[in-house]
């Protein structure tokens, strides 16, 4: 298995360079060289399969031979083994809507269902190597989280989170400041997740420092995350191969969506990939209208996605001007310098074919949360029910699959304001609710943030 950059696709990659570096080296996002394609009997057939085969039969498509069949066998088992249900995720019918409950693991959130294995995968290529390394994670509240979870006491790795100070529920700064181990160090930035996530970006491209501390990134730019999310559009997908079916996804940095994305390059029959946003709409502006054009970050009550520069949609983008490293070099560039840029008809109906986006205003998205529980008396979380929502206005009465990727009890004021009702926290995480926190504080700087880093690494 052959990966590319989005910037050049002269430049040849393995699974494993790829995983452990993140980032291509000429600031490009990592992509398979060719994409599995399956036929109509070769759905039916995987299609039999439980989660965890299915997870062997997708990966086994991406890794090449950097993961033995039986060690990516032994890993998906342990990885998935501590989730609360039997095959992962969860469906469960509200109204005409189908939910996909993708927040059965450690954290709540669909982020563990990459992250389990994804740590995993690294003690795997760390010990074979015998090097020490430093992974530097940005995070908007969830990934975070997972990412302690998934790391959390493997030997010669340390994690370093930045999450945006005071942007995040308490409950999801709680699951990353109370894990009390001495490979992880948690720092609140005073900016917002754009900002983290700049810092991580600039710390990567100062080759110096990348090398000094062998970092390593697991943000949603990771190659193998959309690889892991691939499997439950198919584990879901292949359960409706009689009628059509659409994926509406909330939507942040375009990771999970351009998983289904790929899922539907695969064979996948998909209608539509649906994007939902909150007022952080770049997204759906771009899908309606071209412009890519970050604006300021504005607080909402889906802080998952408040995010305005969504890396992951440079990978469609090559897709979309035609397999053009250079055009993609350029627009990057044009991003970098002119602050935006964008995209002709042509381009914007093959991005069409595929995609639909709505943005769901904090309004709408409370409306639907309180609709949602008088109706069914389910509460949902405030991401979900912008897919929720947006599913409903882009529904041409095909199967309506709502990605629900976090539990209500990780946003319970947003919940509770919505709909009178606190969401119960289940047993399994109560403990962080009494637990001494340990975060350090910094400044938007990345003098600074750099130093504290090189001060815990030289410590440990
Ligand atoms: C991260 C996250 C999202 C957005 O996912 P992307 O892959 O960044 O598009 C949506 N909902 C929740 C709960 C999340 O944690």
């Amino acid at each position: 298995m052959e990966y590319i950059s989005t910037r050049n696709k002269s430049l040849n990659f393995s699974f494993k360079d790829v995983f452990l570096q993140g980032l291509a080296p000429d600031g490009g996002l990592f992509i398979p060289k060719k994409i599995k394609q399956y036929s109509e009997n070769e759905l039916k057939n995987i299609a039999k399969l439980n989660y965890t085969g299915l997870t062997k039969e997708i990966l086994s498509k991406f890794c090449g031979k950097d993961l033995e069949e039986k060690e990516l066998e032994n890993i998906i088992k342990k990885s998935y083994s501590n989730f609360s249900t039997k095959d992962v995720v969860n469906l469960k019918k509200i109204g005409k809507i189908s939910l996909v409950e993708l927040f059965h693991g450690p954290t709540l959130a669909f982020k563990d269902i990459a992250m389990q294995p994804i740590g995993n995968i690294y003690e795997k290529f760390i010990k074979v190597d015998n090097k020490k390394i430093n992974i530097i994670v940005a995070t908007s509240g969830d990934t975070g989280s997972a990412a302690i979870a998934g790391l959390n006491g493997k030997s010669n790795i340390n994690v370093f989170v930045l999450h945006p100070d005071n942007k995040i529920s308490k409950v999801q700064r709680r699951l990353m400041t109370t894990v009390d181990s001495k490979n992880i160090f948690n720092i609140a930035v005073k900016g917002n997740f754009d900002d983290c996530q700049r810092l991580v970006k600039d710390m990567f491209a100062d080759k110096n420092f990348r090398e000094k501390i062998n970092m390593s990134g697991v943000n949603s730019i990771n190659w193998a995350r959309i690889v892991f999310q691939i499997v439950y559009y198919f584990f879901i997908g292949l359960k409706f191969l009689n009628k059509p079916i659409s994926f509406s996804v909330p939507t942040g940095n375009f990771g999970d969506v351009y998983a289904g994305y790929i899922a539907k390059k695969m064979g996948l029959p998909i209608k539509k990939l649906i994007v939902a946003t909150n007022e952080n709409d770049i997204l759906s502006r771009v899908i309606n209208s071209g412009e890519y054009k970050p604006s300021k970050t504005k607080p909402s009550i889906s802080p998952s996605m408040d995010i305005q520069v969504a890396s992951n949609f440079e990978r469609l983008l090559y897709d979309v001007v035609g397999k053009n490293d250079l055009k993609v070099k350029s627009l990057m560039d044009k991003l970098k310098n002119e602050g935006g840029y964008s995209l002709n008809k042509k381009e914007i109906s093959h991005i069409k074919n595929d995609f639909s986006a709505s943005t769901i205003s904090d309004r709408s998205t409370k409306e639907t949360l309180k609709r949602v529980y008088e109706e069914n008396q389910v509460l949902i979380d405030p991401h979900t029910a912008t897919a929720f929502k947006s599913a409903e206005v882009h529904s041409t009465g095909e199967e309506m699959l709502v990605l629900g990727t976090a539990h209500p009890c990780k946003f319970p004021e947003a919940v509770k304001g919505a709909t009178g009702v606190e969401p119960k926290i289940p047993e399994s995480i109560k403990n962080i609710l009494n637990k001494q926190e340990s975060y350090a504080t910094l400044d938007d700087n990345i003098d600074v943030v750099k130093n504290h880093i090189l001060e815990r690494i030289n410590e440990s």
